[in-house]
């Protein structure tokens, strides 16, 4: 009999993954439906709902004693509310207080999925055993969490850690976030695909115009696509070592779609490194591929339950509202 599980929530703009996780981080049961994104906010919660409801007819419910919810931002763990960008219905949403009615009154901590997945990373990944980490996930966007003095430091609205919108290039392009130069204007998939694009790339046959089309043009030495990507691996670098600078990291860890992309952007990413990152305390700065994949959400969600529930995060646990 598990006596020890918590369950996890990973809710994003295209699916509403729910597990019971043990205290190992071992994943007992899933569930998963996919987020009505452009439905009302009702309409949204009802699915989860759904994926709670799934959980909690089995037998292992009875060991559950937290639930774990790391959720597309911003979220404002401080009140318990959610506006993920990509579902416009669930604005300042009382995420926290729904899902604890729907699981019977049990504690709920919220998290951004930056922070759930350095969690994850933390807990099982590439930044264990490291007392000061930066993981980050790049994929259509960039975003990214911190653990410090070993443990994770979500902030006061679980949002710290944002490396995504760090602005790295002054006068930049206009970002969507209102500011300029932000490294998701330069490293994300979707602006290494464009300007990959806008700078006579062409896609082959199959008409794929994805970051990984880019980084397979890379691989096959297009001089195009492998500007693309060093230019990515700059804004990230930029980005590393300001957080180096400011912290001390140990550990930057890498992770999301652009991730995959391998030597391609992780060669010219540690040579822009060594260009940014140039104090003698930041110099041994080591940078690695992300672990926990497609899970590190789930994961990374029960992690910072099980934090809320030891009286260790009390910011990410909004037992009140
Ligand atoms: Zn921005």
């Amino acid at each position: 009999m598990h006596t020890d599980l918590v369950a996890a929530l990973d809710i994003g703009g295209t699916k509403i993954a729910g597990a019971l996780v043990d205290g190992s981080g071992r994943i007992l049961l899933r569930a998963q439906r996919p987020t009505p994104a452009q439905e009302d906010g009702d309409t949204v919660m009802r699915a989860v709902e759904a994926v709670l409801a799934e959980l909690s007819v089995s037998p292992l419910w009875a060991g559950t004693s937290a639930v774990g919810i790391g959720s597309a931002g911003p979220v404002d763990a401080s009140a318990g509310t959610v506006s993920p960008v990509n579902v416009p219905g669930w604005r300042d949403f009382p995420l926290v207080s729904r899902v604890r009615r729907a699981a019977g009154g049990l504690p709920v901590a919220l998290v951004g999925d930056g922070v759930a997945m350095t969690a994850a990373e933390h807990w099982q990944g590439a930044a264990r055993g490291y007392d000061n980490a930066l993981c980050m996930v790049v994929s259509t966007g960039v975003g990214g969490g911190l653990v410090l003095n070993g443990k994770l430091h979500p902030g006061p609205t679980g949002n710290a850690g944002h490396i995504g919108h760090i602005s790295v290039d002054l006068d930049g392009d206009l970002c969507p976030c209102g500011a300029r130069g932000c490294v998701e204007r330069i490293a994300s998939g979707p602006n290494i695909a464009r300007r990959a694009l806008e700078n006579g790339w062409q896609p082959g046959p199959d008409g794929d115009t994805s970051a990984a089309a880019v980084a397979a043009a890379a691989r096959a030495g297009h001089p195009v696509a492998v500007a693309s990507f060093e230019r990515a691996a700059q804004a990230l670098a930029a980005g590393i070592a300001a957080t180096a600078t400011l912290v001390e990291i140990e550990i930057a860890v890498i992770g999301g779609g652009v991730a995959g992309a391998g030597d391609v952007l992780f060669v010219p990413l540690r040579r822009a490194l060594r260009d940014y990152a140039t104090l003698s305390f930041v110099q041994r700065l080591t940078v690695a591929p992300a672990l926990t994949g497609t899970d590190a959400g789930l994961v990374g969600a029960a992690a910072a339950a099980s934090l809320g529930r030891h009286g260790e995060a009390a910011a990410v646990v909004s037992s009140r509202s």
